[in-house]
């Protein structure tokens, strides 16, 4: 049995309510898939008091106003809930006995390092995802209209090397416990140079800012179709002796736990021999041998 340390309540263009039948449901589906506890990481923008703090940030990258505007868009269509809600919903989850953990998937906005701090002190955190969806105001992972434009426009290899300077900055914050997704600029199939640069990029900002890796599945369901991080950050993050979790990043409770036993047989080929989950911000490490229905070393 494993831990999914990254799944949403709430798939993008809906809001279900959040509520303790929700968190249920995505319990069961765990359960079916062979997962033991899952980590509930609502995406910060969901939340009614991160929309009104960080309001604005989409225009501190005024380079392309259009952009500023499609990131004002989606964060404003998002926000669904207050976050004091959210945290007591999930806290009378793990009070009715579910196996659930409180978490949080935490955009890192540059320059916005205090603002995410004061949003994130009130709770008692389990786990902060530090993830970077945005280069200035351009959400990269999503294809449509002006986003997908910019893929177009913009070197590929910078594109990669800024992403690394802002991994960098989301480490260094000590803000979040692990980075997610960690090689997202490869989600539709763009190749830089070099993937090098980013991969080192990655683990030596988690190993100066205390993070673990996150192994996360949904890469397969993406154009690129392989797993977030590729193999060789693995292996580097691995000689880095770096703490790795498990993540499906699912919106649906069907989606939880996807593919596990294919992330724990690509630890398995780096080396790892054990995977972490998080709880009060603190991880535990669980073998990967017994996790898995199918032996990962052996794979
Ligand atoms: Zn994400
Ligand atoms: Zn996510």
């Amino acid at each position: 049995m494993y831990v999914d340390s990254h799944v949403h309540l709430q798939p993008h263009g809906e809001q279900p309510p959040i509520t303790l039948e929700r968190i249920r449901r995505y319990v069961e589906a765990a359960s079916a898939n062979g997962i033991a506890q899952i980590a509930l990481t609502e995406h910060l923008f969901r939340f009614r008091e991160a929309y009104e703090l960080l309001h604005g940030w989409w225009d501190a990258d005024s380079a392309d106003p259009a952009l500023s505007a499609i990131a004002h868009a989606y964060w404003k269509d998002h926000v669904s809930v207050d976050v004091a809600d959210y945290v007591r919903v999930v806290e009378e989850a793990k009070s009715a006995g579910l196996p659930v953990l409180l978490g949080i998937e935490m955009d890192w906005l540059s320059g916005r390092a205090d603002d995410l701090r004061r949003f994130l002190a009130p709770y008692d955190w389990d786990i902060v995802l530090g993830s970077v969806h945005w280069i200035g105001a351009w959400q990269i992972d999503t294809p449509d209209g002006a986003n997908w434009a910019e893929w177009v426009q913009r070197s590929i290899d910078e594109v990669h090397a800024e992403y690394g300077v802002l991994l960098r900055e989301l480490a260094a914050s000590k803000l979040s416990d692990v980075l997610a997704h960690p090689d997202l600029p490869k989600i539709h199939g763009h190749r830089p140079t070099s993937f090098t640069p980013l991969h080192e990029a990655i683990v030596e900002a988690a190993a100066d800012g205390g993070c673990a890796v996150e192994l996360n599945s949904n890469g397969y369901n993406a154009p690129v179709a392989e797993a977030y991080p590729a193999l060789p950050v693995i292996e580097r993050a691995r000689a880095a002796g770096l703490s790795i979790t498990f993540a499906s990043d699912a919106h649906r409770p069907e989606r939880v736990g996807e593919r596990f036993d294919d992330l724990a047989a690509l630890a398995a080929r780096a080396g790892y021999r054990e995977y972490a989950s998080f709880e009060a911000r603190r991880p535990t490490l669980h073998s990967l041998v017994a996790a898995a229905r199918t032996d990962p070393v052996s794979r």
